[in-house]
């Protein structure tokens, strides 16, 4: 809790609960938030918060007010290939299905109405912030700047051309250029994203690692995602990725490993010693049939786990409230122990872990003053929610995303009451309906 501030604050929030995530394991009772200019002013008690001068008041008198999540991976435009090729391996489920259907049909306009659609989803189940990886990162970002969202934008790197770029090169000039057009944003950042250790080559990936380095950029990389991406390097290269990745200079502290199913004791010490962070998408891993992150292990040897939805393609929802109840199950049956990733754990993944791993965890991830004001509520005044012993139980075992009813970005309110303040969901549907019309019809 903090001193009251002595000036009058924009938006004042009074909460049932506060759970602020840093001090961690705390829930606050009958509390209050204070936003002036876009941050959290002070984390005060109501009685406290009373006083206070403020030009717009919130009660929220049965909520849970946490700071907004941070969804550490996806690929939002792929919400439009939601549902299209379900209940098949990755291999075939790339190659056969998803990169033809990307080949067809991948352009501006897909990009645009696809994140769209992301973004309201996100919004209205939490998310405050994304991470993205897909061809036309500038339409991305701009369409998350466009509803208020937080993102960063990896953008892509292949060794092959796409709808976006003819290669290596052509991508990483692409994406320098997008990093400067959105250098003044208080929303967007921009790093690298190579999409895989074997979709690009070395001599690329020693590019992405030392133009990161020399920029502080971010890089996000999807890598033992399967036991066949391992076995086939090990064959085809005799190293293992992470290993190929540590000699190519490309772990480190800004570095994120995108899924880690298949990790054995030296790939862990890897990622250990260079402080890498690894984003785990449970929901995706298991729905692929790809494999299980060893969480219980990477956190007992220090290393910070993000979590992330992976594209809609793949999961099918972007619900991150859906994905850290997966997460938290699943630790446990990996671990073969309960007590791995208990909820207080759960929640600090979707939230302050994320915004480590995305290197933003100075600006978002907890309820802290000087922080931007990321927030979000969950109602838990229905009876499914009751009785109710322990609000992070409830948020993490028993809890979705269409709980969350009003979320602020940077102070500015975004939900209220469930409805999306800059964006028009009749539209969104409406778009939607027609791309799906166009992919089915082929
Ligand atoms: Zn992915």
């Amino acid at each position: 809790m903090n001193q009251a501030p002595t000036g009058p604050v924009d938006t004042l929030i009074f909460a049932r609960w506060v759970i602020p995530i840093a001090p961690a394991g705390r829930v606050l009772e009958d509390a209050a938030v204070a936003i002036a200019d876009g941050r959290i002013a002070a984390v005060l008690s109501a009685s406290d918060a009373r006083g206070l001068r403020a030009e717009r008041t919130v009660a929220l008198p049965e909520h849970a007010l946490l700071p907004g999540l941070v969804n550490a991976h996806g690929h939002a435009a792929m919400t439009l290939l939601r549902g299209f090729a379900d209940d098949v391996p990755l291999h075939a489920w790339l190659n056969d299905y998803i990169w033809p259907a990307e080949g067809r049909w991948v352009s501006e306009e897909f990009v645009r109405d696809g994140t769209q659609l992301a973004v309201a989803e996100m919004l209205r189940s939490g998310v405050t912030t994304f991470a993205d990886m897909y061809f036309f990162p500038g339409i991305t970002a701009q369409a998350a700047q466009d509803a208020g969202m937080r993102a960063q934008i990896h953008f892509p790197v292949f060794d092959f051309p796409s709808a976006w770029g003819q290669g290596p090169d052509d991508y990483i000039h692409k994406g320098l250029q997008l990093r400067d057009d959105f250098k003044h944003s208080s929303l967007i950042s921009v790093g690298f994203g190579p999409h895989a250790p074997y979709t690009v080559g070395d001599e690329a990936l020693a590019r992405v690692a030392t133009l990161a380095e020399e920029l502080d950029a971010a890089v996000q990389i999807h890598v033992h995602e399967t036991r066949h991406e391992v076995e086939q390097a090990l064959r085809e290269r005799g190293e293992r990725p992470l290993a190929r990745l540590h000699r190519l200079g490309l772990l480190g502290p800004r570095t994120m490993c995108v899924h880690g199913t298949e990790l054995d004791d030296s790939d862990i010490a890897l990622l250990a010693q260079n402080n890498s962070h690894v984003v785990h998408c449970p929901e995706s891993n298991l729905k692929l049939a790809s494999g299980f992150c060893p969480v219980a292990k990477l956190l007992g040897a220090g290393v910070n786990v993000a979590l992330g939805t992976d594209g809609a393609a793949s999961n099918n929802d972007l619900d991150l409230f859906g994905e850290l109840r997966t997460a938290a199950l699943l630790a446990k049956a990996v671990a073969g122990d309960a007590s791995a990733l208990p909820a207080h754990a759960a929640l600090y993944m979707a939230t302050l872990a994320g915004a480590r791993a995305l290197g933003l965890e100075e600006r978002i991830g907890s309820i802290e003053a000087g922080k931007a004001a990321d927030l979000i509520a969950v109602n838990l005044g229905d009876a499914e929610s009751e009785p109710l012993y322990h609000p992070p139980s409830q948020l993490v075992y028993g809890n979705s995303g269409s709980r969350v009813s009003h979320s602020w970005i940077g102070g500015r309110l975004l939900l209220e009451n469930r409805q999306p303040t800059t964006i028009n969901l009749f539209e969104l549907r409406e778009r939607a309906r027609h791309w799906r019309q166009r992919i089915a019809n082929g």
